[in-house]
């Protein structure tokens, strides 16, 4: 197996600014680091290359996206605003987006990365890809941007992949803990792309993002599929979602290539989340998705980046990610997943599962299993 891994260090140079959590900075609320800084993707980057997978991978350095590629996805009114604040002094573009000076060509490479990690895989270049980029893209609108997120690089991708290399239908899985919501507004109408939402209940956006009932509007009824799992789930709920929704779902729409939004921040630790996932979920997971790529679309998949804020544990979530993508060990011990190993058995416990029976009713997969 080839793996394109695109990366480019000035994709670390993107200015995230001052953070409090969930507290808007200002008054008694000290301002800090963002979670989103190049921390936790330097350190996945460092580990690939101190193991030697990065040796056994094609390495890709990205161009920017171009203003024709933003437009098929945000609105002209909001590319000219992340211009305009990128050229003085930086500013806010949304809930939690901040954007540094020169961050608009930062955020254009980071767009770019993920159409050369779709470029990868539809020229054959590599038989899979993953982006490891900043800032993330999965939670921009079409008319702004929120949750560290700039511009919506898989929608901007994926349209890329339609318009320019004539690809017909997509498939997105966001694992994330986060809900989706940019990539689902960005084709909440259109039946030709799939977009599946796992994330933890009332996390991120507020306010009902990403219930079970958001399925899609007009033509794009049913091309949405939410997840919402409460705080707390782990590898039972997650296997449960996968088995019972998501891979029915892949299979029933059969798409040409397939996105997975990966966040590393229903990992077990991560500071954003409140999930239970450990290096064998995401391995797991990983498997799944490939084995579903392989069955559905000549095993067309991209990996982009998107969340995970635990600097010392997201190198090894994110690890057997990139073993089961080169299908080649790295050869190391995973220590968290040693230390997970030590936990009681994941179980599916029924508030978990009737939200997993929900969403696959509200999928039209039915709901014949108890
Ligand atoms: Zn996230």
């Amino acid at each position: 197996m080839t793996t394109a891994l695109i990366w480019h260090e000035k994709l670390m140079w993107f200015d995230a600014g001052t953070f409090a959590g969930p507290m808007p900075v200002g008054g008694w609320v000290q301002p800090g680091e963002s979670s989103e800084n190049p921390e936790t993707k330097r350190r996945i980057k460092n580990l690939l290359d101190a193991t030697g997978m990065t040796a056994h991978m094609k390495v890709i350095t990205p161009a920017r996206a171009s203003d024709t590629d933003i437009l098929r996805v945000h609105s002209p009114d909001y590319l000219a605003k992340v211009k305009t604040m990128s050229g003085a002094y930086g500013g806010q573009l949304g809930v939690s987006a901040f954007i540094g000076p020169g961050g608009y060509e930062l955020a254009l490479l980071s767009a770019g990365a993920t159409i050369a990690g779709v470029d990868a895989v539809l020229t054959g270049a590599a038989d899979n890809a993953y982006v490891l980029s900043r800032p993330p893209g999965h939670h921009a609108e079409p008319s702004g941007g929120m949750g560290f997120c700039v511009f919506a690089n898989i929608a901007i991708a994926a349209r890329h992949a339609q318009v320019d290399r004539g690809v017909e239908r997509i498939a997105v899985v966001d694992w994330d803990v986060h809900h989706g919501n940019g990539t689902q507004a960005c084709f909440y109408d259109d039946p030709s792309v799939l977009a599946i939402s796992l994330h933890e209940n009332g996390n991120f956006p507020r306010g009902g993002s990403g219930a079970v009932e958001q399925t899609g509007a007009g033509a794009g009824r049913g091309a949405t599929i939410n997840l919402p799992l409460p705080p707390g789930s782990g590898t039972a709920a997650y296997r449960a979602a996968f088995e019972r929704v998501v891979l029915p779902a892949l299979s029933r729409f059969r798409p040409d290539l397939i996105f997975v939004a990966c966040g590393l921040d229903a990992g077990n630790n991560d500071p954003l989340g409140r999930m239970m996932l450990g290096p064998e979920d995401f391995r797991w997971m990983t498997r799944a998705v490939l084995d579903a790529a392989r069955r559905l679309c000549g095993g067309r998949i991209v990996f982009a980046h998107e969340g995970g804020y635990s600097a010392p544990t997201a190198p090894f979530l994110a690890l057997p990610i990139f073993e089961e993508l080169t299908g080649r060990p790295s050869g190391i011990e995973n220590i968290m997943a040693a230390r997970m190993a030590g936990l009681p058995p994941s179980v599916l416990f029924p508030h978990q599962e009737a939200v997993v029976e929900a969403a696959r009713t509200a999928a039209g997969l039915g709901s014949d299993r108890h």
